[in-house]
């Protein structure tokens, strides 16, 4: 592990903290005493994900983690939300105790959960998932959500889903007035 400040490859640890699937290590560089934090977890058997076109890949957490950090940028979260997220998703695919899973059923899992954490996430990841056209398309997902959540909104997100029907029935009034005349 290189550090980070000035690339030497030798690092001593100064302290190991164990959390459950992993070792947490923080380190400091021998040459220049930068501090870093690596982790080590175990290599959990492999899982090949089929995407759309029918090819194969080996399951990328990464991949995974900075397609919701995208989705989620400066959206208001607590720290560690997206870590949450994809440690949740990571351990359901692997539960599943498949060694192959196609690409859709993680799409599915996330576009489920992040529409219980964020809607604008949620809007934003499912827009590239499901790969919305139009706007129609778009308006489609936002109503299905505002449907599926109006009983319980969530913190901070009633102001969404209420300027959300405020516009439709703006909409809809003048669509009815402009029918009249
Ligand atoms: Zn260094």
């Amino acid at each position: 592990m290189k550090c980070p400040a000035c690339d030497n490859p030798e690092s001593k640890v100064i302290d190991s903290r164990s959390l459950g699937d992993g070792i947490r290590r923080r380190r400091e560089c021998t040459k220049c005493g930068e501090r870093f934090t690596t982790y080590e977890r175990l290599q959990q058997r492999s899982l090949y994900v089929i995407k759309k076109d029918g090819r194969r890949e080996e399951f990328d957490r990464e991949k995974l983690f900075s397609g919701i950090r995208k989705a989620c940028e400066k959206r208001p979260m607590p720290t560690g939300t997206i870590e949450k997220l994809v440690e949740n998703i990571e351990t359901e695919l692997y539960s599943l105790g498949k060694t192959e899973i196609y690409s859709t059923l993680i799409g599915k899992m996330v576009v489920s959960k992040l529409a219980d954490i964020d809607h604008i996430a949620y809007i934003r990841f499912a827009s590239v998932y499901y790969e919305f056209s139009d706007i129609a398309t778009l308006k489609h997902a936002v109503d299905n959500l505002i449907e599926s959540k109006q009983s319980a909104p969530l913190d901070g997100q009633l102001s969404l889903i209420k300027a959300e029907q405020l516009v439709g029935q703006k909409h809809r009034m003048r669509q009815k007035a402009n029918n009249g005349k």
